[in-house]
């Protein structure tokens, strides 16, 4: 199988490094794809014996990429990017009618409709990395559509889980930044932290099991054990567990229908003890209410959402604002939206619009 992985230099695209050294050969990597770290990206070059390789930094980067995700010899792309810019390699991979490894969430929240539209149109799969969904996928596996009740997200709750909204009012980049199970990209962890990510996979549920919203909820569960539960109409729940190792998603996106020998070790349920469960601190964590009202509100709402996060969480990072003040600048952005429908044609312009009210608001703080 030839894979290309986007955003190889980042924790997925390490993590789908290590899936395929441990491959033994039966996976290849025909091109990979990073924004900046170009020494980084020529020693995976070396190593993996790649062809192709895009540094998306680069003038004329996103022509280049759009051709390599459709190269004829392609089975499969591993789309590791962070944040929006992966929609338009995304798209053409679909396009093309190849197998996408979805790590990123992004996508899906900005345009899930579109992408799954095209991604029928071209009967490409879209096989999601991300964790929880990645468990949902497993577990619905043979099950019929009108059997299944609800789907249920697990959570860590993030570093501050428990905390008052009084406690998080000067908490520091690096204390966000701790994340107790995950080893992740800075963006998603700090999205962790804010439970903007489980907002955003509430989004991203919605396109990839194609369910009504109300059919869709979140649980949080401290451990990161169970990624992911299916409720069926009889009262029966089947949950998906394993180590809390990225690897264990991928290399079944990768290897499906068949899976990979030894691609995580197995959970030591007597070492574990106890499994937890609590429900979502709504008062504390206002960015998860703003991702599930921006779906409800539809529209162009949740491209908005986005982009006002990617700025604030960048701004956050960059110790321009406060913690706090995250949600505050979604929820500024997100009242002074148009209501508009989505189209490829207005997709880029209200991302635009959103990145550039955000930032205006940081500037008048
Ligand atoms: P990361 O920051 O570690 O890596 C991001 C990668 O994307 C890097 O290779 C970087 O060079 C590349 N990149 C950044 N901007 C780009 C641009 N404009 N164009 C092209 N490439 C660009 O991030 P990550 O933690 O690996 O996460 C990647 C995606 O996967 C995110 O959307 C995240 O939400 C999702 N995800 C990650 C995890 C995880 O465990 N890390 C889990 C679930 C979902
Ligand atoms: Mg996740």
């Amino acid at each position: 199988m030839n894979i290309v992985i986007l955003g190889s230099t980042g924790s997925i695209g390490e993590s789908t490094l290590e899936v395929v050294r441990k491959s033994q050969g039966k996976i290849k990597v025909t091109a990979l794809c990073a924004h900046s770290n170009l020494e980084k990206l020529n020693k995976q070059a070396e190593e993996f014996n790649v062809k192709h390789v895009v540094l998306t930094s680069k003038a004329d980067s996103i022509k280049k990429l759009n051709e390599i995700v459709c190269l004829p010899e392609v089975d499969a792309v591993v789309v590791a990017i962070v944040g929006f810019a992966a929609v338009l390699p995304t798209l053409a991979a679909l396009k093309a009618g190849k197998r996408v490894a979805l790590a990123n969430k992004e996508a899906l929240v900005t345009c899930g409709e579109i992408l799954t539209k095209v991604a029928a149109q071209a009967n490409a799969q879209i096989i999601p990395v991300d964790s929880e969904h990645n468990a949902l996928f497993q577990a619905l596996l043979g099950h019929p559509k009108e059997n299944v009740k609800k789907l249920w997200l697990t959570g860590s709750g993030g570093p501050f889980r428990g905390k008052t909204k009084a406690e998080l009012k000067d908490v520091s980049v690096a204390q966000a930044l701790k994340h107790p199970n995950w080893k992740m990209g800075a963006k998603i962890t700090i999205d962790s932290a804010t439970l903007m990510n489980k907002g955003l996979e509430f989004i991203e549920a919605r396109w990839v099991f194609n369910l009504d919203p109300e059919r869709i909820d979140v649980l949080i569960h401290p451990q990161s054990i169970i990624h992911g539960l299916v409720e069926f109409i009889d009262g029966c729940q089947l949950a998906h567990m394993s180590q809390p190792d990225m690897k264990a998603a991928i290399s079944f996106a990768l290897y499906y229908p068949k899976r990979q020998n030894n691609a995580v070790e197995p959970i030591d349920l007597v070492k574990l003890k106890k499994l937890e469960f609590e429900a979502v601190d709504t008062n504390t964590f206002k960015c998860f209410e703003l991702a599930k009202a921006s779906l409800k509100t539809g529209g162009v709402a949740p491209t908005v959402l986005n982009a006002a996060n990617e700025i604030a969480v960048d701004a956050f990072l960059k110790e321009k604002i406060s913690f706090l003040a995250i949600p505050e600048l979604i929820n500024s952005t997100l009242s002074r939206a148009p209501h508009q429908a989505l189209d490829l044609d207005n997709l880029f312009e209200i991302d635009q619009w959103s990145r550039q009210k955000t930032l205006e608001n940081i500037s008048s703080l």
